[in-house]
C-alpha cells in the first residue's frame, strides 16, 4: 500500500456543530475550539481522478457521469448500501414533469429504464410533477449495477472524516477503516454527502438552516404498514377517517398525542396503503449533532407506534395492522448549504429563471416542512406563489455546485448553494441527479482539459450533457 504525505486538519466536535472558516452563526452552539494536528502519513486506500463522497442520488449520478467520460472514479459511502435518502429513508418518488411535459431526462431517465420492474410511471403522467415511484430495495441493486457497468469503484462503510488539503486545493479525504485511518486521494473531489461534510472540513464557508434561528427543515421518519383490512376500511368510509383524524388533532393539541402531518395522515386513514411508505411522522433537530439526531430518530420511531396504537383502536381496517419497517435512517431534508459561485434563490425558482451555465431543469415548489417539527408543510397549502407556473421550469446552474474556496472541489445534491427556501425546491432527487450528472461531467471535462471546473467550456459541457440524454432548453445568450 502506498503512502501519501499530507497536512491533516482535525476538528474537535464534542457537543455541537463543526465550525468552518467563514460560516455564519449556527444553531446548536457557536464556534468550537479547533485542533490542528501536524503532518502525518496515511496509507492510501484508493486513488482516482475523481473521488465522490456520498452514495445518494447526487453522488451516484456524479460518479456515473464522470466515469462515462473516461475518469477513474472512486465513490465512498458511509452506509452499507447505495441510494442515500432514496433507499435508506424510504423516499421513493421521482418528479420529472413541469406538469405539462417531462423536463428531466439524462441520468434520471436511464435510472428509470434500468429500474425496469422496480420503477413505475404514474398513470396521470405528465400532468403532475410526481411521475414515478420505485421499490427502494430494487433500486439499491440497480444503482449498484449502474455504477459497476460504468466502471466506478464503490466502497461502502466508509465515512469521509477529514479533508486533506494543501495550498488551497483538496487532495483527498481521510477515512476510518477497521484497519485504522486511511486516505482516498483524487484530483477532483465531489462532495455529495448531503451534509457538505467534505467541503466544510476543507474550509469552504456554508450556511445552516433558515435565517434568524438557523433551524433546518423538519425531518420525517418514513414507515410501512401491513395487514390492513381494506374491506373494513371501505365500509367505514371517509367520514370515519375524518373523525379519527379530528381526534388525533384534538389529542395532539392537548399534548397527549405526537405531531403528525395532517394532510398525509387523512389520506392514509382513508386509503390504508400497504406498499407505500407513510410520510407523516415529523421530527426536528440539528442534523450535524449526532446525539440530537439519535434522540430525534428514536423519538420518531416511538411516534410511529403511537399513531398505530390509536388507529388500531379507533379506525376500522387497522385493527391488526403492523409496522413492517421504518427508514434505516430518518429522512433529513436540509443540512449545510455550501457557499458557491452562484446562489439559487426563491424568486429564481418561482419565476422560472434561466441560467447561462444550466445543467438542466427544476420545477418543484418551495416545499418547506416546518423546522419546529409540527408536521406542517407548504406542500399541503399548495399556494401558487410557491411554485413555477405549470409548463415552466427554472435552470439548475453549475455555479451553485462550485465554490471560490477550493477550485478542485464541487458539491452536488442538497448541500449545494441555495437559500433555505430555494433548497426546499432543488433538494428533490431528480433535481439532485441533474446536479450530479452535470458536476460529474464537468469534472471529467476539467481533467481532460487540464483546467479547474469553473473554467470548463460551458457550451461543451451542455453539448456533452445533451448527448448523454439531458434536457437543457432556453439557455440565455
Ligand atoms: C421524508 C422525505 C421525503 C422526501 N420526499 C421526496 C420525494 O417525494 N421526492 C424526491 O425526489 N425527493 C424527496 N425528498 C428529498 C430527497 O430525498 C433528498 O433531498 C435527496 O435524496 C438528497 O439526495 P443527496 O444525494 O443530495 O443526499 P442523500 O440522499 O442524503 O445522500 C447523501 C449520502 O452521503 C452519505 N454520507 C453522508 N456523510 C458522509 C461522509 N462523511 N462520508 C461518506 N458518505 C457520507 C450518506 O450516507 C448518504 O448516502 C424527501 C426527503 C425526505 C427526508
Amino acid at each position: 500500500m502506498s503512502k501519501h504525505r499530507m497536512n491533516r486538519r482535525g476538528f474537535l466536535a464534542a457537543g455541537g456543530v463543526l465550525a468552518a472558516s467563514g460560516c455564519q452563526a449556527q444553531q446548536g452552539g457557536g464556534a468550537l475550539p479547533q485542533v490542528v494536528s501536524g503532518p502525518s502519513d496515511l496509507p492510501v486506500l484508493a486513488e482516482a481522478d475523481v473521488v465522490v463522497c456520498g452514495g445518494g442520488t447526487a453522488g451516484i449520478s456524479a460518479a456515473w457521469a464522470a466515469a462515462r467520460h473516461g475518469a477513474k472514479v472512486v465513490l465512498i459511502e458511509r452506509w452499507p448500501s447505495l441510494g442515500g435518502m432514496a433507499t435508506n429513508a424510504l423516499v421513493n418518488i421521482w418528479h420529472t414533469s413541469d406538469r405539462k411535459k417531462q423536463v428531466i431526462y439524462g441520468f434520471v431517465q436511464k435510472a428509470v429504464e434500468r429500474g425496469g420492474e422496480y420503477v413505475r410511471r404514474f398513470p396521470d403522467y405528465p400532468r403532475r410533477p410526481e411521475t414515478h415511484d420505485f421499490d427502494c430495495e430494487g433500486m439499491r441493486v440497480v444503482f449498484w449495477r449502474m455504477l459497476q457497468d460504468a466502471g466506478v469503484r464503490v466502497i461502502c462503510n466508509l465515512t469521509a472524516v477529514e479533508s486533506i488539503c494543501r495550498d488551497g486545493r483538496i487532495l483527498g479525504v481521510a477515512v476510518d477503516t477497521k484497519r485504522g485511518r486511511r486516505s482516498v486521494m483524487g484530483r477532483v473531489v465531489i462532495d455529495a454527502t448531503g451534509d457538505g461534510d467534505v467541503a466544510a472540513n476543507a474550509g469552504a464557508p456554508f450556511e445552516l438552516g433558515r435565517p434568524g434561528d438557523g433551524r433546518v427543515q423538519g425531518m420525517t421518519m418514513m414507515f410501512c404498514l401491513r395487514d390492513i383490512d381494506h374491506a373494513a376500511l371501505r365500509q367505514a368510509g371517509a367520514k370515519k377517517a375524518g373523525e379519527v383524524l379530528a381526534r388525533m388533532k384534538a389529542l395532539r393539541d392537548q399534548g397527549k398525542f405526537p405531531p403528525f402531518n395532517e394532510g398525509a395522515a387523512g389520506h392514509y386513514l382513508r386509503t390504508g396503503p400497504v406498499h407505500v411508505p407513510y410520510n407523516m411522522c415529523p421530527a426536528t433537530c440539528n442534523p450535524l449533532d449526532e446525539e440530537e439526531l439519535t434522540r430525534a430518530s428514536a423519538r420518531a420511531r416511538e411516534q410511529v407506534f403511537e399513531y398505530l396504537a390509536l388507529w388500531r383502536k379507533e379506525m376500522p381496517g387497522f385493527a391488526k395492522a403492523r409496522v413492517t419497517h421504518m427508514g434505516f435512517a430518518i429522512g433529513v431534508r436540509e443540512s449545510r448549504r455550501i457557499k458557491g459561485l452562484k446562489q439559487l434563490t426563491a424568486p429564481m425558482v418561482v419565476k422560472a429563471v434561466k441560467q447561462p451555465d444550466a445543467l438542466g431543469h427544476g420545477f418543484w415548489m418551495i416545499d418547506i416542512h416546518d423546522p419546529m417539527g409540527s408536521g406542517h408543510t407548504t406542500w399541503t397549502d399548495q399556494k401558487p406563489e410557491t411554485m413555477p407556473p405549470a409548463g415552466e421550469s427554472y435552470h439548475i446552474p453549475l455555479g451553485m455546485c462550485l465554490n471560490a474556496a477550493v477550485p478542485n472541489l464541487a458539491v452536488a445534491g442538497r448541500c449545494a448553494w441555495a437559500t433555505h427556501e430555494a433548497t426546499a425546491s432543488v433538494r428533490l432527487q431528480s433535481h439532485c441527479m441533474v446536479m450530479g450528472q452535470g458536476v460529474g461531467t464537468a469534472a471529467a471535462l476539467a481533467l481532460e482539459g487540464g483546467v479547474d471546473m469553473a473554467r470548463v467550456d460551458v457550451g461543451k459541457l451542455q453539448a456533452t450533457l445533451r448527448k448523454d440524454g439531458a434536457y437543457i432548453e432556453n439557455v440565455p445568450g
